[in-house]
Protein backbone atom coordinates (compact mmCIF):
# COMPACT_ATOMS: atom_id res chain seq x y z
CA UNK A 1 0.00 0.00 0.00
CA UNK A 2 1.62 2.94 -0.89
CA UNK A 3 1.20 6.59 1.05
CA UNK A 4 -1.62 8.83 0.12
CA UNK A 5 -0.25 11.75 -1.45
CA UNK A 6 -2.28 14.10 0.92
CA UNK A 7 -2.85 14.03 4.66
CA UNK A 8 -5.72 15.87 4.40
CA UNK A 9 -8.00 17.22 1.38
CA UNK A 10 -10.69 19.80 1.83
CA UNK A 11 -13.26 19.49 -0.69
CA UNK A 12 -15.43 23.04 -0.19
CA UNK A 13 -18.36 22.42 -2.13
CA UNK A 14 -19.83 19.05 -1.89
CA UNK A 15 -21.70 18.58 -4.76
CA UNK A 16 -21.10 16.59 -8.38
CA UNK A 17 -17.31 17.76 -8.70
CA UNK A 18 -16.85 17.27 -5.05
CA UNK A 19 -17.99 13.84 -3.94
CA UNK A 20 -16.70 12.60 -7.54
CA UNK A 21 -13.79 13.79 -6.40
CA UNK A 22 -13.91 12.01 -2.72
CA UNK A 23 -14.52 8.99 -4.48
CA UNK A 24 -12.01 8.86 -6.63
CA UNK A 25 -9.75 9.61 -3.89
CA UNK A 26 -11.37 6.84 -1.56
CA UNK A 27 -10.79 4.45 -4.57
CA UNK A 28 -7.35 5.08 -5.08
CA UNK A 29 -6.39 6.27 -1.52
CA UNK A 30 -5.14 9.65 -2.44
CA UNK A 31 -5.82 11.23 1.01
CA UNK A 32 -5.55 10.14 4.49
CA UNK A 33 -8.60 12.38 5.43
CA UNK A 34 -11.21 14.15 3.28
CA UNK A 35 -13.19 17.17 5.09
CA UNK A 36 -15.52 19.33 3.34
CA UNK A 37 -17.57 22.38 3.31
CA UNK A 38 -21.23 23.01 1.54
CA UNK A 39 -23.43 26.29 2.53
CA UNK A 40 -26.86 24.00 3.05
CA UNK A 41 -27.18 22.00 6.27
CA UNK A 42 -28.85 19.69 3.84
CA UNK A 43 -25.87 18.60 2.03
CA UNK A 44 -23.59 18.84 4.79
CA UNK A 45 -25.71 15.61 6.38
CA UNK A 46 -25.77 14.47 3.01
CA UNK A 47 -21.77 14.30 2.50
CA UNK A 48 -21.38 12.54 6.14
CA UNK A 49 -24.11 10.08 5.25
CA UNK A 50 -22.68 9.12 2.16
CA UNK A 51 -19.42 8.84 3.85
CA UNK A 52 -17.91 11.86 1.21
CA UNK A 53 -15.98 13.34 4.13
CA UNK A 54 -14.83 12.04 7.77
CA UNK A 55 -15.38 15.93 8.56
CA UNK A 56 -17.78 18.55 7.49
CA UNK A 57 -18.13 22.13 8.80
CA UNK A 58 -20.34 24.83 8.30
CA UNK A 59 -17.48 26.78 8.52
CA UNK A 60 -15.25 26.82 4.96
CA UNK A 61 -12.36 28.12 7.26
CA UNK A 62 -12.88 25.46 9.40
CA UNK A 63 -12.44 22.86 6.72
CA UNK A 64 -9.44 24.55 5.40
CA UNK A 65 -7.47 24.87 8.41
CA UNK A 66 -4.47 22.08 8.27
CA UNK A 67 -5.19 21.07 5.04
CA UNK A 68 -2.60 20.53 2.64
CA UNK A 69 -4.91 20.37 -0.53
CA UNK A 70 -7.91 22.82 -0.37
CA UNK A 71 -10.36 21.94 -3.86
CA UNK A 72 -12.99 24.87 -4.22
CA UNK A 73 -15.67 22.98 -5.73
CA UNK A 74 -18.28 25.82 -6.11
CA UNK A 75 -19.97 27.93 -9.07
CA UNK A 76 -17.56 29.98 -10.22
CA UNK A 77 -19.11 33.36 -8.25
CA UNK A 78 -18.51 31.88 -4.77
CA UNK A 79 -14.99 31.03 -5.27
CA UNK A 80 -13.83 34.46 -4.20
CA UNK A 81 -15.60 35.18 -1.06
CA UNK A 82 -14.84 31.49 0.40
CA UNK A 83 -11.15 32.43 -0.67
CA UNK A 84 -11.33 35.88 1.50
CA UNK A 85 -13.00 33.55 4.16
CA UNK A 86 -10.78 30.88 4.41
CA UNK A 87 -7.03 32.51 3.68
CA UNK A 88 -6.07 33.03 7.38
CA UNK A 89 -6.75 29.43 8.06
CA UNK A 90 -4.86 28.22 5.53
CA UNK A 91 -1.39 26.55 6.54
CA UNK A 92 2.04 27.35 4.78
CA UNK A 93 2.82 25.24 2.08
CA UNK A 94 -0.29 24.11 1.05
CA UNK A 95 -1.66 23.72 -2.27
CA UNK A 96 -4.79 26.06 -2.96
CA UNK A 97 -7.10 24.91 -6.08
CA UNK A 98 -10.37 24.82 -7.66
CA UNK A 99 -12.38 23.22 -10.47
CA UNK A 100 -14.59 25.85 -11.95
CA UNK A 101 -15.54 26.26 -15.63
CA UNK A 102 -14.03 29.63 -15.67
CA UNK A 103 -10.43 30.36 -15.01
CA UNK A 104 -9.83 34.22 -15.69
CA UNK A 105 -12.35 35.04 -12.87
CA UNK A 106 -11.22 32.88 -10.78
CA UNK A 107 -7.39 34.09 -10.85
CA UNK A 108 -9.33 37.37 -10.34
CA UNK A 109 -11.97 37.04 -7.40
CA UNK A 110 -9.26 34.44 -5.73
CA UNK A 111 -5.67 35.27 -6.09
CA UNK A 112 -5.68 38.78 -4.06
CA UNK A 113 -6.61 36.91 -1.56
CA UNK A 114 -4.27 33.93 -1.10
CA UNK A 115 -1.72 34.24 1.76
CA UNK A 116 2.20 34.01 1.31
CA UNK A 117 3.09 30.74 1.48
CA UNK A 118 0.25 29.02 -0.18
CA UNK A 119 0.34 27.68 -4.36
CA UNK A 120 -2.61 28.84 -5.43
CA UNK A 121 -2.92 26.77 -8.99
CA UNK A 122 -6.54 27.26 -10.47
CA UNK A 123 -8.13 23.81 -12.24
CA UNK A 124 -10.65 22.43 -14.46
CA UNK A 125 -11.41 19.28 -14.84
CA UNK A 126 -13.33 19.00 -18.11
CA UNK A 127 -15.63 16.40 -17.05
CA UNK A 128 -19.17 16.68 -16.17
CA UNK A 129 -22.54 15.18 -16.03
CA UNK A 130 -26.17 17.61 -16.53
CA UNK A 131 -26.47 16.19 -12.70
CA UNK A 132 -25.72 17.80 -9.32
CA UNK A 133 -25.73 17.59 -5.94
CA UNK A 134 -23.54 15.34 -3.35
CA UNK A 135 -25.77 12.31 -4.41
CA UNK A 136 -24.59 12.61 -8.13
CA UNK A 137 -20.72 12.14 -8.01
CA UNK A 138 -19.04 8.54 -8.99
CA UNK A 139 -15.11 7.86 -9.03
CA UNK A 140 -15.27 7.42 -13.13
CA UNK A 141 -16.00 10.85 -13.80
CA UNK A 142 -12.64 11.86 -14.66
CA UNK A 143 -11.06 8.88 -16.00
CA UNK A 144 -9.57 9.46 -19.58
CA UNK A 145 -10.66 12.92 -19.67
CA UNK A 146 -8.61 15.97 -19.62
CA UNK A 147 -8.13 18.83 -16.48
CA UNK A 148 -6.72 21.99 -17.30
CA UNK A 149 -4.39 23.41 -14.84
CA UNK A 150 -3.80 26.96 -15.43
CA UNK A 151 -0.68 28.60 -12.93
CA UNK A 152 -0.09 31.86 -12.72
CA UNK A 153 3.01 33.07 -13.51
CA UNK A 154 5.89 32.76 -11.45
CA UNK A 155 3.73 29.57 -9.65
CA UNK A 156 5.72 26.87 -7.55
CA UNK A 157 6.37 23.97 -10.21
CA UNK A 158 7.07 21.38 -7.50
CA UNK A 159 3.14 22.06 -6.68
CA UNK A 160 1.88 22.04 -10.12
CA UNK A 161 3.64 18.98 -10.27
CA UNK A 162 2.04 17.58 -7.05
CA UNK A 163 -1.52 18.46 -8.17
CA UNK A 164 -0.77 17.45 -11.86
CA UNK A 165 0.20 14.03 -10.09
CA UNK A 166 -3.02 14.46 -7.66
CA UNK A 167 -5.65 14.60 -11.45
CA UNK A 168 -3.25 11.86 -13.21
CA UNK A 169 -3.89 9.68 -10.14
CA UNK A 170 -7.31 10.37 -10.72
CA UNK A 171 -7.24 9.25 -14.07
CA UNK A 172 -7.55 12.38 -15.73
CA UNK A 173 -4.80 13.72 -18.49
CA UNK A 174 -3.74 16.77 -17.61
CA UNK A 175 -2.84 19.95 -19.55
CA UNK A 176 -0.96 23.15 -18.78
CA UNK A 177 -2.05 26.32 -20.05
CA UNK A 178 -2.76 30.49 -19.93
CA UNK A 179 -6.06 31.27 -18.02
CA UNK A 180 -7.60 33.41 -20.78
CA UNK A 181 -6.94 30.48 -23.38
CA UNK A 182 -8.67 28.11 -21.61
CA UNK A 183 -11.41 30.26 -21.24
CA UNK A 184 -11.02 31.22 -25.51
CA UNK A 185 -11.27 27.54 -26.05
CA UNK A 186 -14.11 26.22 -23.42
CA UNK A 187 -16.27 29.09 -24.58
CA UNK A 188 -16.83 27.39 -27.88
CA UNK A 189 -16.48 23.90 -26.96
CA UNK A 190 -18.79 23.81 -24.01
CA UNK A 191 -20.53 27.28 -22.68
CA UNK A 192 -21.77 28.59 -26.15
CA UNK A 193 -23.39 24.85 -26.85
CA UNK A 194 -25.04 25.22 -23.26
CA UNK A 195 -26.16 28.48 -23.84
CA UNK A 196 -27.38 26.95 -27.37
CA UNK A 197 -29.36 24.23 -25.66
CA UNK A 198 -30.97 26.85 -23.37
CA UNK A 199 -31.98 28.87 -25.87
CA UNK A 200 -33.50 26.42 -28.23
CA UNK A 201 -35.21 24.53 -25.37
CA UNK A 202 -36.78 28.00 -24.52
CA UNK A 203 -37.92 28.54 -28.14
CA UNK A 204 -39.52 25.52 -28.01
CA UNK A 205 -41.62 25.91 -24.58
CA UNK A 206 -42.97 29.29 -26.19
CA UNK A 207 -43.74 28.02 -29.22
CA UNK A 208 -47.78 28.63 -29.91
CA UNK A 209 -47.97 26.48 -32.83
CA UNK A 210 -47.31 23.75 -30.70
CA UNK A 211 -48.02 22.57 -27.81
CA UNK A 212 -45.97 21.15 -24.70
CA UNK A 213 -47.07 17.88 -25.13
CA UNK A 214 -46.12 17.36 -28.40
CA UNK A 215 -42.64 19.03 -27.84
CA UNK A 216 -42.08 16.26 -25.09
CA UNK A 217 -43.84 13.23 -27.45
CA UNK A 218 -41.93 14.30 -30.44
CA UNK A 219 -38.78 14.89 -28.87
CA UNK A 220 -36.08 13.64 -32.24
CA UNK A 221 -32.64 12.86 -31.23
CA UNK A 222 -31.86 16.42 -31.75
CA UNK A 223 -33.90 18.52 -29.22
CA UNK A 224 -33.52 15.33 -26.84
CA UNK A 225 -30.24 15.84 -26.49
CA UNK A 226 -30.68 19.52 -26.29
CA UNK A 227 -32.88 19.01 -23.17
CA UNK A 228 -30.05 17.13 -21.66
CA UNK A 229 -27.59 19.95 -21.65
CA UNK A 230 -29.91 22.63 -20.82
CA UNK A 231 -31.01 20.29 -17.95
CA UNK A 232 -27.72 21.54 -15.98
CA UNK A 233 -27.40 23.13 -13.07
CA UNK A 234 -28.87 26.92 -13.33
CA UNK A 235 -26.64 29.08 -10.88
CA UNK A 236 -23.26 26.95 -11.65
CA UNK A 237 -23.97 28.09 -15.36
CA UNK A 238 -25.29 31.52 -14.67
CA UNK A 239 -22.21 31.94 -13.18
CA UNK A 240 -20.01 30.88 -16.22
CA UNK A 241 -21.70 33.50 -18.44
CA UNK A 242 -21.29 36.13 -16.38
CA UNK A 243 -17.80 35.29 -15.34
CA UNK A 244 -16.58 34.38 -19.46
CA UNK A 245 -18.16 37.51 -21.02
CA UNK A 246 -15.81 38.53 -23.67
CA UNK A 247 -15.13 35.06 -24.57
CA UNK A 248 -18.46 34.10 -24.67
CA UNK A 249 -19.37 37.59 -26.77
CA UNK A 250 -16.77 36.70 -29.29
CA UNK A 251 -17.53 33.17 -30.28
CA UNK A 252 -21.11 34.28 -29.97
CA UNK A 253 -20.35 36.64 -32.83
CA UNK A 254 -18.68 33.74 -34.78
CA UNK A 255 -21.22 31.81 -34.74
CA UNK A 256 -24.21 34.58 -35.40
CA UNK A 257 -22.28 34.85 -38.81
CA UNK A 258 -21.91 31.17 -39.61
CA UNK A 259 -25.47 30.66 -38.88
CA UNK A 260 -26.91 33.92 -41.03
CA UNK A 261 -24.79 31.72 -43.96
CA UNK A 262 -26.55 28.46 -43.55
CA UNK A 263 -29.66 30.42 -43.33
CA UNK A 264 -29.10 31.79 -46.77
CA UNK A 265 -27.94 28.43 -47.99
CA UNK A 266 -31.35 27.09 -46.60
CA UNK A 267 -33.21 30.39 -48.66
CA UNK A 268 -31.40 30.25 -51.81
CA UNK A 269 -31.82 26.13 -52.11
CA UNK A 270 -28.36 26.21 -52.12
CA UNK A 271 -27.51 22.25 -51.20
CA UNK A 272 -24.06 22.29 -52.38
CA UNK A 273 -22.54 24.03 -49.20
CA UNK A 274 -25.34 22.76 -46.58
CA UNK A 275 -23.63 18.93 -47.72
CA UNK A 276 -20.33 20.65 -47.68
CA UNK A 277 -20.52 21.85 -43.93
CA UNK A 278 -22.36 18.94 -42.84
CA UNK A 279 -19.80 16.80 -44.19
CA UNK A 280 -17.23 18.24 -43.01
CA UNK A 281 -18.70 18.26 -39.20
CA UNK A 282 -19.17 14.58 -39.42
CA UNK A 283 -15.17 14.51 -39.08
CA UNK A 284 -15.33 16.40 -35.65
CA UNK A 285 -17.68 13.91 -34.37
CA UNK A 286 -15.14 10.90 -36.07
CA UNK A 287 -12.21 12.89 -34.50
CA UNK A 288 -13.82 12.96 -30.73
CA UNK A 289 -14.42 8.97 -30.71
CA UNK A 290 -10.96 8.50 -32.37
CA UNK A 291 -9.59 10.52 -29.50
CA UNK A 292 -11.69 8.69 -26.71
CA UNK A 293 -13.53 11.14 -25.69
CA UNK A 294 -17.19 9.69 -26.51
CA UNK A 295 -18.32 6.79 -28.12
CA UNK A 296 -19.73 5.70 -30.81
CA UNK A 297 -22.64 4.01 -29.79
CA UNK A 298 -26.11 4.75 -30.47
CA UNK A 299 -27.33 6.84 -27.51
CA UNK A 300 -30.88 5.34 -27.11
CA UNK A 301 -30.79 4.73 -23.13
CA UNK A 302 -27.68 5.92 -22.61
CA UNK A 303 -26.33 6.10 -18.81
CA UNK A 304 -23.69 9.31 -19.04
CA UNK A 305 -21.25 7.05 -17.23
CA UNK A 306 -23.40 7.20 -13.76
CA UNK A 307 -23.84 3.60 -13.03
CA UNK A 308 -27.39 2.63 -12.46
CA UNK A 309 -28.77 6.16 -12.90
CA UNK A 310 -31.21 6.20 -15.88
CA UNK A 311 -30.73 9.66 -18.01
P1 LIG B 1 -23.15 21.33 -7.79
O1 LIG B 1 -23.35 19.87 -7.97
O2 LIG B 1 -24.31 22.25 -7.99
O3 LIG B 1 -22.50 21.58 -6.36
C1 LIG B 1 -22.13 22.85 -5.92
C2 LIG B 1 -21.66 22.77 -4.49
O4 LIG B 1 -21.21 24.07 -4.10
C3 LIG B 1 -22.75 22.37 -3.50
O5 LIG B 1 -22.19 21.56 -2.51
C4 LIG B 1 -23.18 23.72 -2.91
O6 LIG B 1 -23.66 23.59 -1.59
C5 LIG B 1 -21.85 24.44 -2.87
N1 LIG B 1 -22.00 25.89 -2.86
C6 LIG B 1 -22.65 26.67 -3.75
N2 LIG B 1 -22.53 27.97 -3.42
C7 LIG B 1 -21.80 28.00 -2.28
C8 LIG B 1 -21.35 29.04 -1.42
N3 LIG B 1 -21.60 30.33 -1.69
N4 LIG B 1 -20.64 28.70 -0.31
C9 LIG B 1 -20.38 27.41 -0.04
N5 LIG B 1 -20.77 26.37 -0.80
C10 LIG B 1 -21.47 26.68 -1.91
O7 LIG B 1 -22.02 21.89 -8.79
P2 LIG B 1 -20.85 21.11 -9.54
O8 LIG B 1 -21.38 20.57 -10.83
O9 LIG B 1 -20.13 20.22 -8.59
O10 LIG B 1 -19.94 22.35 -9.95
C11 LIG B 1 -18.97 22.88 -9.08
C12 LIG B 1 -17.93 23.63 -9.89
O11 LIG B 1 -17.38 22.73 -10.86
C13 LIG B 1 -18.46 24.82 -10.68
O12 LIG B 1 -17.57 25.90 -10.58
C14 LIG B 1 -18.51 24.33 -12.11
O13 LIG B 1 -18.27 25.39 -13.01
C15 LIG B 1 -17.38 23.31 -12.14
N6 LIG B 1 -17.55 22.22 -13.09
C16 LIG B 1 -18.76 21.63 -13.27
C17 LIG B 1 -18.90 20.61 -14.20
C18 LIG B 1 -20.25 19.99 -14.44
O14 LIG B 1 -20.47 19.39 -15.50
N7 LIG B 1 -21.17 20.05 -13.52
C19 LIG B 1 -17.78 20.17 -14.93
C20 LIG B 1 -16.54 20.74 -14.67
C21 LIG B 1 -16.44 21.78 -13.76
P3 LIG B 1 -25.22 23.35 -1.30
O15 LIG B 1 -25.54 22.02 -1.90
O16 LIG B 1 -25.25 23.35 0.17
O17 LIG B 1 -25.96 24.47 -1.95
Amino acid sequence: MTAPMFERVALVGLGLIGSSLSHAMRRKGLARSIVGHAQSEKTRDTALRLGLVSSVYASPAEAARDADLVILCVPVGACGALARNMAPAMKAGAILTDVGSVKGAVVRDVGPSVPKGVHFIPGHPIAGTEHSGPEAGFAELFEGRWCVLTPPPGADEGAVRRLAAFWQACGSHVEVMDAQHHDLVLAITSHVPHLIAYNIVNTARHLEQVTDTEVIKFSAGGFRDFTRIAASDPVMWRDVFLNNKEAVLEMLGRFSEDLTALQRAIRFADGDTLYKLFSESRAVRRGIIQAGQDTADADFGRHHGIPGKQP
